[in-house]
Order: C-alpha cells, then structure tokens, then sequence
C-alpha cells in the first residue's frame, strides 16, 4: 500500500511536459505529469533533479522531475512583481549554482522545506535580489504539496465540501438537488445578517440575526470565511456555522468564491473543493437558451435569460478561476447537462465517503 514507511508521495500543483523544458539535462529522461498528479519521490540525491514514478500508472517509469525548490526559484523569476530587479545574465549564473545549496537534502530536509516555510524565505532572500524577504512567498508559487492517503473513518467528522465555480454556472441548482435528495446527510451553513428580522422568518433558520457592532467584532476577529455588504447590511458567513452543519453529522455544502478556499485548508475541515466548470461557449447556447440567471450574489432582482455576454463572462471567470486556484481543486466537474453532472456529483460525493483519497501530510498531524 502507498503509506508504506518511507515511501514519500506528492500532489504536482503544475502541469510539467519535459519536451518543452529548455533545463532538463535529457529531455527522453524526463517525467511529464499534470497538474493534480500523484507522484512517488525515488530520489532527491541531485538538488535540481528528482527521479519520480507516477502513482497510479500500470507500468511506473522513473523520470526526472524540477525539484520543488528549482521549480519555485524559476517560477519566481518569471513573476516580475517579486523581484526588485531582474537577474542579468551574471546574476543567473549565480542562480544557477544557488541550486548546489540544497545539495544532498535528503526526504527529512524535504519534509522541513515544507514545514518551514519562513526558512525557505530567508534562504531564497540571499538567492535572489528580493525587496523584503517575505515579498517572495513560497506559498503563491505551487509546485509541489506532500500528501498522503486518508481514508475517513465511520466515528469522524465528515470532510468540507466547498464548491466553487463562476456566477450562472449552475452551481446553487447542484446543491438544491444534492440538498434534497438527502436532508438528513447534507446540510449548508446559516449566514449572518445585521438587517432587521422579517415576520416570517426565525432566528438560526434563514439567518443568524446579529448587531453591526458585533459583525465588526467578529470580522476583526476573523470568525468570518467571507462576508459582503448589501444594501447597508452585511452578510457573511462564520466558520462557526460550518462546525456546527459538522457537530450534527451532516456532510456540509459551502460555496465560496475561491480565494476563501486556502483558508478553509486545514486538518480540522479537511476541505474537498468541488470546481464546478461551464462546458464550450457553443454548448452554453444550446443548454441555457431558455435559462435564466440571477446575475449576482447581491442582486436580489427577478432572474433574467442569460445573454451571449454573460455566457462570455462566465467562460472568461472560469479560466481565472482554473488558472489561479485550480492547484487547489480535488475534482472538476463539467456542468453541460445538468442531470449528468448532477449523478458525477453524487457518485463524487458516494466516493469521498468510502474511499481513500490524497490529503496534505499537514492534515494527518
Ligand atoms: P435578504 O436580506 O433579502 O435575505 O438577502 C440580501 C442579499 O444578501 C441576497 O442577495 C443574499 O444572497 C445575500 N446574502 C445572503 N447570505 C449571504 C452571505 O453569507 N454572504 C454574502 N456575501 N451575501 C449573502
């Protein structure tokens, strides 16, 4: 099984093709893998080199692999807004010998690599011609991540399930159903609103009813995952409200724009992100002709059809979305016709409940 002692496993942040990579020593050598692949660590002897099998494959085949810190050090060069300047050609030379420092790390100096970040930034402030050391964040350069395989058992808590995925995408349909196929097993959090309760409502049902002055207190003290104002009133949600959906046994549904989403990352909620993802251009004519759309969180008004611009719109923000976050999806899920992707959802959801899945080493501790 994978977690055998000393078998090290990593998720790759980062799609890798070997035929386009001008540093690799032999191209024929190199590992090409995508981003969200399982990769086995065989060696770490060479500091820009690792030789990796990818899990899962029926025939294995070592490659070679950019080493995390090789990999975060170019993918930095290439971020101007990181460097006060950009390295000349003696300076890259420079560069290019840094990769010795870290010669000879072994799995135990791999581990603290991760662990220590801050390390990491100060190491890499006198590699680079950085500003302030903390201006080059590790963090926002995804590579690699260690991970290693969870499987949930019957007495704990459910994991997180948030899902993310641009306005009009058919996101809040996806959840209404899963929610009503199955009240007793999935849940949603309860926001909190500052505006006045209205007759029919209660309080802990539709809202949680809360002064201005304490949302302010509560927001200073980041018990919010997101919150927004509308109207004169703000809205958000506590991440208390999400321990209690959990406290009751229930599977809970949390959509989130996706930059909450890091936040959400830890070992208490062991979050599984969900991207829910427009087909093409062409298909949104067909399927969504007769739809309509509530174009914004915050705007209460009457749905209206969908126009070639909001399909556009919606396209343009799932490419963001994908781009910038999508290092920190577990499953995409292609919402063409709604039927289909609502049966891969629930088979996601069957799925996450029985088997084991890949999980960051930093939740297990
Ligand atoms: P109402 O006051 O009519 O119930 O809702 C006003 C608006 O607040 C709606 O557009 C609703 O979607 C939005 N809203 C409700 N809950 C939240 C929340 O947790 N966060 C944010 N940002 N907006 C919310």
């Amino acid at each position: 099984t994978p977690s055998k002692e000393g078998k090290m496993f990593i998720k790759a942040l980062f799609d890798y093709d070997p035929n386009e990579d001008k540093a690799i020593p032999c191209k024929e050598a190199g590992l090409a893998f995508k981003k969200g692949d399982i990769l086995q660590i065989m060696s770490q002897d060479d500091a820009t080199w690792w030789q990796a099998k990818r899990e899962g494959d029926a025939n294995p085949r070592a490659g070679l692999i950019p080493s995390k810190h090789f990999q975060e050090r170019r993918l930095a060069l290439r971020r101007p807004e990181v460097l006060v300047q950009p390295l000349n050609v003696s300076n890259r030379k420079s560069y290019a010998e840094c990769g010795g420092i870290s010669r000879g790390t072994d799995l135990a100096g791999f581990r603290r690599s991760f662990r220590l970040s801050r390390k990491d930034k100060k190491t890499n402030k006198s590699m680079y011609e950085c500003k302030k050391s903390d201006q080059y964040d590790t963090a926002d350069v995804p590579t690699y991540e260690e991970v290693t395989p969870y499987r949930r058992q019957t007495h704990e808590k459910y994991r997180l399930v948030v899902l993310v995925g641009p306005v009009g995408v058919g996101l809040n349909e996806l959840k209404r159903k899963l929610l009503i196929s199955d009240t007793q097993h999935y849940g949603v959090t309860v926001p909190h609103t500052t505006r006045p309760r209205r007759s029919q409502e209660s309080d802990g049902v539709e809202y949680i009813f809360i002064s201005k002055h304490l949302f302010e207190t509560d927001v200073q003290n980041n018990k919010f995952i997101e919150y927004g104002e509308y109207k004169n009133n703000y809205y958000g949600t506590s991440i208390d409200s999400v321990r209690s959906v959990l406290a009751k046994n229930k599977v809970c549904l949390l959509d989130v724009q996706p930059h909450t989403v890091k936040h959400l990352r830890t070992l208490e909620f062991k979050p599984y992100v969900i991207f829910i993802k427009p087909p093409s251009i062409e298909r949104l004519r067909e399927t969504r002709k007769n739809a309509k759309i509530i174009s914004s969180r915050d705007d209460q008004g009457a749905a209206k059809p969908f126009t070639e611009e909001d399909f556009q719109e919606m396209i343009k923000s799932a490419q963001i979305m994908e781009s910038q976050y999508g290092h920190l999806f577990d499953k995409i899920i292609v919402n063409d016709d709604l039927t289909v992707a609502f049966n891969e959802l629930k088979t996601t959801f069957d799925k996450l409940e029985t088997d084991t899945h890949w999980v960051p080493v930093s939740w297990l501790h």
